[in-house]
């Protein structure tokens, strides 16, 4: 028996004279992302990709499927038998592979496709043909088109043609790197890894930065946030991770800055730190997860300052989003029991107990010029750790 994946391609089949540039590259993180699952076969036609196990027999098709629900820019994955493009060898085969699927079904359709027009029936007389081959073979089943309870599917095109059941949706969105590299600032709560799915879901390709201020913050914090980035992966694919000594700084800021700006000052260093490494590695965007009015520090005008510490892009997915609808997708995407672990972020750490609303970019730099933080960003620069997770 010779069974491989299909893979329909999602928003990607919509683009015009460059839609194999995109294809490519779902193509290169689909085999990253299966590459240990034994020799199988990838190529494309006609807006799909198809998976083929060199060894069928000990390729683990549920975990493969599993992966491919995850990456960004596939909209349907099926299961198929490849069986030859004749009518005798489709209806051979079709009630014995698709015997499971019909067990507790008691209405179905057949719906075919027939993308290589010199097979000789058409569409409609295909799906006929074998939906009375199952109503031959299993007597208790009726044929309902407009609602039933399970649809085969019979596939005619270029290499062979292929039989399967429901195919299962794919997680959509554009693939990740087509739409080139963000700095996602992540902390350890629940928005920011949120954020990085949903940017990653419109094709980023990611790098992580994340500031500790270690003794206030655990080494537990930080193996959170690790932990967050390992959850992501499979969505994201490699992220290179930042860890930034903060510590030097946030007790400078709070020697040397009134109280009530804090957050806001805090919050442009990191920008201008991340800043930094992203001049090095040419990446133009930033990503946060912050959401309009959710703290005092995501106020208008408290963006408008962080904003002002960079030159780059800034992107906040969530800016409009409520917070039980962030947490949906952070349960969807299994960070969230991870994110509520109780663990000290180097932003509550020092919170400062009334924060501005609405800091004006005028105070906020005469704060942040009374005291030369250069040298310490240096130093944080130097001293920042890299690795990359996966
Ligand atoms: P989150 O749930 O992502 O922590 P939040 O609602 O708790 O967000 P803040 O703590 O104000 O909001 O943080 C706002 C944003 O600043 C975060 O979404 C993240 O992008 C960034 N940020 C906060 N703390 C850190 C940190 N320690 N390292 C890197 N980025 C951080
Ligand atoms: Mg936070």
């Amino acid at each position: 028996m010779r069974e491989l994946i299909l893979i329909k391609n999602g928003e990607i089949a919509l683009k015009g004279l460059n839609r194999s540039h995109f294809e490519d590259i779902l193509v290169k993180n689909i085999r990253w992302r299966l590459r240990d699952m034994g020799k199988c076969s990838i190529k494309r036609a006609q807006s799909t990709i198809y998976i083929e196990p060199a060894d069928p027999a000990f390729f683990d098709f549920d975990e493969a499927m599993d992966r491919l629900c995850h990456i960004f820019g596939i909209s349907m994955i099926s299961r198929a038998l490849v069986v030859e493009k004749s009518m005798e060898d489709i209806l051979d085969k079709v009630c014995d592979y698709c015997q499971d699927d019909l067990v507790g079904v008691s209405t179905f359709k057949v719906e075919a496709k027939r993308s290589d027009k010199q097979f000789p029936l058409k569409s409609p007389e295909i799906a006929a043909e074998v939906g009375g081959k199952i109503l031959s073979r299993f007597p208790r089943l009726k044929v309902d088109v407009r609602n039933p309870e399970l649809t085969i599917f019979v596939e005619v095109r270029d290499f062979g043609a292929y039989i399967h059941g429901k195919p299962i949706p794919g997680a959509g969105g554009m693939p990740v790197s087509s739409s080139g590299e963000g700095m996602l600032l992540i902390s350890g709560g629940i928005d920011s890894p949120v954020a990085a799915y949903m940017m990653a879901k419109r094709g980023l390709q990611l790098s992580a930065i994340h500031f500790i201020s270690p003794p206030y913050t655990s080494e537990r914090a930080l193996e959170k946030v690790e932990t967050l980035c390992e959850k992501l992966a499979p969505y994201t694919g490699r992220i290179r991770f930042y860890c930034v000594p903060f510590t030097e700084i946030q007790e400078a800021l709070r020697e040397h800055c009134p109280e009530e700006l804090f957050t806001v000052l805090m919050r442009r260093l990191m920008m201008k730190i991340a800043t930094r490494f992203c001049e090095k590695e040419g990446i133009p965007a930033l990503i946060t997860g912050e959401s309009l009015a959710q703290v005092a520090s995501q106020t208008l005008n408290a963006l408008l300052c962080t904003d002002n510490a960079t030159d780059l892009v800034v992107l906040r997915p969530l800016i409009g989003m409520d917070k039980t609808e962030i947490i949906q997708i952070a349960r969807k995407i299994d960070t969230y029991e991870t994110s509520i672990l109780p663990y000290e972020d180097c932003c509550t750490v020092f919170t400062p107990k009334h924060p501005r609303t609405k800091p004006s970019l005028y105070f906020v730099e005469r704060a942040e010029k009374s005291f030369d933080f250069e040298p310490l960003i240096e130093r944080a620069v130097a001293d920042t750790v890299i690795k990359h997770i996966r």
